[in-house]
């Protein structure tokens, strides 16, 4: 009998899911707890919905980077784009997908060797039984506020409320944390606030407008009227956006089926950040890791999945599988990273994909080179020149296995 899939979420990974599910054959329902598809990629003016996006955001990594395989962006859009372009695009790639919209996924059960999935839409319950179940759900929504109690007399928000730029004409602004997020904000901030202090452990940006102020600190807390820092310095402001990241959420699996550790910030138990140690051949999470490409990455995680789902590859032994969690742990260690970035790939993703293909006995994809050697690049130029690097554009080769930058 034909295998049912349940895809939680309709965003980018749960399109890859659904996508290559049905490829293979299998009956596939998706169920996505908003009236549309794209997930991260619908801006809305509103705070306190899924979506962390903000109005000028342009993407931090270009679209010869992030397409799905053999679905390019279109040709006229230059390299880096507005979450408009991310939208459309991913909106073209749902065509035809089996979406069940205003649908939230309220559990995920165990009965009978099947997985019981219990949504919730309108005033209505409903409940179906399924071979598979692909987690999709994003881990860009529930933001890590370690500043939530406070005493200060500004504005105090995570970056998961930040919308515009235009909100802080002349504010005196402290940005905490210069991860992509914090940084990016800081630049748009600069040309409406009169003042920002972007303060992080490690001050990484050699030339930044004159506005900014980057400091080398960490944050003990903030007071009254701003932030003090570990060395006892006080810095002022009337606004402050904290961009320390997100916790990962399952509030429709119990913690019994999955546990999310250090300080919700590790998935567990699950190999290679996609397969359910427990459930190897019907659970899976797509979408993990943190500081990587996306779109691509889901594609193969989800190959990965489905191998392991239709017998097309062999599931390793158990013990591979439970002891993945602690050589993960040790490995993160090695590289000087503290547990909470478990889930962190960055230079060590390229080999990942590799093994991942391996393990999932499907074919790689030649064009991924050229990916990672343009990633590689912007990466350098990411450091170097913060400021302009997404006025680059890249033009591929006809073949696609090699590029240039044709404006900078
Ligand atoms: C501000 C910001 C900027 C980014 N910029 C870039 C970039 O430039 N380039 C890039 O490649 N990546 C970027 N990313 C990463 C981005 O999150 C990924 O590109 C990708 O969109 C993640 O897709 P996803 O499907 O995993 O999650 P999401 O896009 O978050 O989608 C999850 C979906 O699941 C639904 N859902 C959640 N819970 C339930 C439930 N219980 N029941 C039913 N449905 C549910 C949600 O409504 C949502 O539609 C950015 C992220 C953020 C926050």
């Amino acid at each position: 009998m034909t295998k049912r899939v349940c895809v939680i979420g309709a965003g980018a990974a749960g399109l890859a899911a659904a996508k290559y599910s049905l490829a293979q054959g299998l009956e596939v329902e998706v169920f996505e707890q908003t009236n549309s598809v794209g997930g991260t990629w619908v801006y809305s003016e509103q705070t306190g919905c899924h979506s962390s996006m903000y109005q000028n955001l342009k993407t931090n990594l270009p679209k010869e980077v992030m397409q799905f395989r053999d679905v390019p962006f279109r040709s006229e859009l230059p390299s880096f784009l507005t979450h408009e372009d991310v939208l459309e695009y991913l909106q073209e790639f749902s065509r035809g997908l089996p979406i069940n919209f205003n649908q939230t996924v309220e559990s995920v059960e165990r009965i009978d060797n099947m997985w019981k999935v219990t949504t919730h839409h309108g005033t209505g319950i409903n409940e179906q039984l399924f071979d598979i179940v692909f987690v999709c759900n994003g881990h860009y929504f529930e933001p890590n506020n370690p500043y939530k109690d406070n005493d200060f007399q500004g504005t105090l928000i995570h970056s998961h409320d930040y919308r515009r730029a235009k909100d802080y004409i002349d504010k005196e602004v402290i940005v905490i944390g210069a991860g992509p997020s914090g940084i990016d904000i800081a630049l748009q901030l600069s040309d409406t606030a009169r003042k920002i202090t972007l303060i992080s452990r490690k001050a990484t940006y050699p030339t930044l407008p004159e506005n900014i102020t980057q400091i080398s600190q960490h944050v003990k807390k903030v007071v009254e009227n701003g932030c003090e820092t570990d060395d006892g310095t006080v810095i002022t402001a009337d606004t402050i956006i904290v961009c320390t990241g997100y916790f990962y959420r399952y509030p429709f699996l119990n913690d019994e089926i999955l546990q999310v550790k250090e300080n919700n910030q590790l998935v567990s138990p699950i190999f290679e950040h996609v397969v359910h140690a427990d459930y190897p051949d019907s659970l899976f999470f797509i979408g993990l890791n943190l500081v990587t490409i996306t779109f691509p990455l889901f594609e193969y995680q989800v190959k990965m999945a489905l191998a392991f789902a239709t017998g097309k590859a062999p599931i390793p032994d158990r013990q591979v599988l439970i002891d993945y969690e602690r050589n993960q742990i040790e490995h993160q260690k090695s590289r000087g990273l503290e547990t909470r970035f478990y889930h962190l790939l960055q230079n060590e993703q390229w080999e990942y994909l590799r093994r991942i293909a391996k393990i999932g006995g499907f074919e790689e994809w030649p064009y991924m080179k050229t990916i990672e050697n343009i990633t590689q690049y912007l990466h350098e130029q990411r450091k170097s020149n913060v400021i302009g690097y997404k006025n680059i554009n890249f033009k591929l080769s006809d073949d696609g296995m090699d590029y240039e930058v044709v404006r900078c």
